[in-house]
């Protein structure tokens, strides 16, 4: 199939020491003979694939660079067509003269992600490791680039396989039964069906299930700091964040709005929402970050409740202890620098995870973010396994298992195989979608447009 040629600059848009212009398509040979003057009389056409030569960028008779050129054939190249891509000098002026001579030579500016889109529609990988090409190039974390790279080392996508070889093995068995009675095939047997059903429903809702490890590891733990006005929040915020984000006051109820933070502490990032004090008040404003704060407390994935060393509980606190009861809890007491006024063993028998500090001398802190590392480390995590990566992942793994349910019910309720059939198909389309197979144009666009220009 003749595809346009495309070019465009794959480094960063910066003075460095080496920058990379990237062309594809059908004419780049074409266009690097006119462009490429080698020093040992190369020519880029005649050049077997993953060769290079050393030569100059001329255009207009002019010599804009010394570089050394490297060359792809389709199809062992990223995006599976012929490819070019040269090495210049890393300054963005002479890299832009250099990328302004393909484009006047016949070559096309390139999309953003039109490199990894054609890799895509060329086969070269299907949309799960297209995705996660992204992924690296955004991964600012131990965990994340794991994660990204097992995705695209087709973890998820052996995971899906898996999945979808049995749905369509089973499709197989009902359509024999069904469209061949007289063939004399041996019958269905229901229940062996029915186990198997529910085997490979279990595999999609357990994939289902990894989408929350993932959202985790890209956009962190949404973390909520509540309390009682004065007990230490804002404090605590600043000492975590490493600076002075909140407003620390020794007035009550100085916080109020949530004001947000993203932490790394280790390998977890945290999305940290110091809020207003949880108490009833009758000022309006305060109110209504009083009401910001139980938002947040009811979508948060951990909860820091951070209560006074120096005083007893009282009602306040008690209520917000009922509110955290269920949550993913740590709770903190602070102000141990102080004298004792809390009788800690109220929650000892309530909350398995207790840390005492004195925010405002730092002590105890180190504690706390270790306990952070440790429940949210991902240790458990087994990346090669694969995970469900994006939201259109997620959907497309929740639409099939829901498919799947429904097949379940029909079969326990012993409908007729064309019903099973039906229901069992919708779940290994979705199936399909998820690795990018028959999907519209119009989302694979949108796919891509989330990269950058080069990539
Ligand atoms: P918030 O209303 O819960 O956000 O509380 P703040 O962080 O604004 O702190 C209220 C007051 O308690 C301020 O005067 C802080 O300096 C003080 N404070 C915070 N942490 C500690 C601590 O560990 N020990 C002592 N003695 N005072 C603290």
């Amino acid at each position: 199939m003749k595809s346009s040629t495309i070019a465009a600059i794959s480094t960063a848009m910066m003075n460095g020491g080496i920058s990379v212009v990237r062309m594809s398509g059908d004419k780049v040979f074409d266009i690097a003979d006119k462009i490429f003057q080698s020093v040992n009389d190369k020519i880029p056409s005649k050049m077997k694939g993953y060769t290079c030569a050393f030569g100059h960028i001329v255009f207009g008779g002019e010599i804009l660079d010394e570089c050394v050129l490297t060359v792809f054939r389709s199809p062992k190249s990223y995006t599976g067509e012929d490819m070019v891509e040269i090495s210049c000098h890393g300054g963005v002026y002479v890299t832009q003269q250099v990328l302004r001579a393909c484009l006047m030579s016949g070559a096309e500016l390139a999309l953003a992600g039109e490199f990894t889109k054609r890799a895509f529609l060329n086969g070269k990988m299907d949309l799960t490791r297209a995705e996660a090409v992204i992924d690296i190039i955004s991964a600012d974390s131990e965990n994340e680039l794991k994660y990204a790279n097992s995705l695209h080392e087709g973890a998820l996508s052996r995971r899906i396989d898996t999945i979808s070889t049995e749905l369509t093995k089973i499709l197989g068995d009902l359509a024999a039964w069904a469209d061949f009675p007289e063939e004399d095939l041996p019958e269905l047997d229901d229940n062996m069906l029915k186990k198997r059903l529910s085997d490979v429903l279990d595999d999609i809702s357990q994939l289902v299930s990894t989408y929350d490890y993932g959202k985790i590891i890209r956009n962190g733990v949404d973390t909520v700091i509540v309390g009682k006005p004065n007990v230490g929040k804002s404090t605590l915020m600043n000492n975590l964040s490493g600076f002075e984000r909140s407003i620390v006051s020794e007035f009550a109820g100085t916080t109020r709005d949530a004001v947000e933070e993203s932490i790394r502490l280790g390998n977890v990032t945290l999305r940290l929402s110091d809020t207003a004090g949880m108490h009833s008040t009758d000022d309006y404003v305060e109110g209504v970050g009083v009401k910001i704060a139980e938002k947040k407390l009811e979508n948060a994935e951990l909860v820091l409740a951070v209560f006074d060393y120096s005083r007893p509980l009282d009602d306040e606190d008690n209520e917000l202890l009922y509110k955290i009861m269920n949550k993913n809890t740590i709770i903190v007491i602070n102000k141990t620098d102080c004298e004792c006024r809390l009788d800690i063993d109220i929650f000892k028998d309530k909350f398995e995870n207790i840390v005492e500090i004195s925010a405002s001398n730092n002590e105890g802190i180190n504690a706390l973010t270790e306990l952070i590392e440790k429940m949210f480390s991902m240790g458990k995590v087994n990346f090669s396994n694969g995970i469900i990566a994006n939201q259109r992942q997620w959907i497309c793994a929740v639409n099939a298992k829901n498919a799947l349910e429904n097949a379940k019910i029909a079969s326990d309720d012993n409908m007729t195989y064309d019903i099973l059939t039906v229901l069992i198909e919708e779940a290994a389309g979705e199936i399909a979608k998820l690795k990018g197979e028959s999907l519209s144009e119009n989302v694979v666009n949108e796919v891509f447009s989330r990269f950058c220009v080069g990539k």
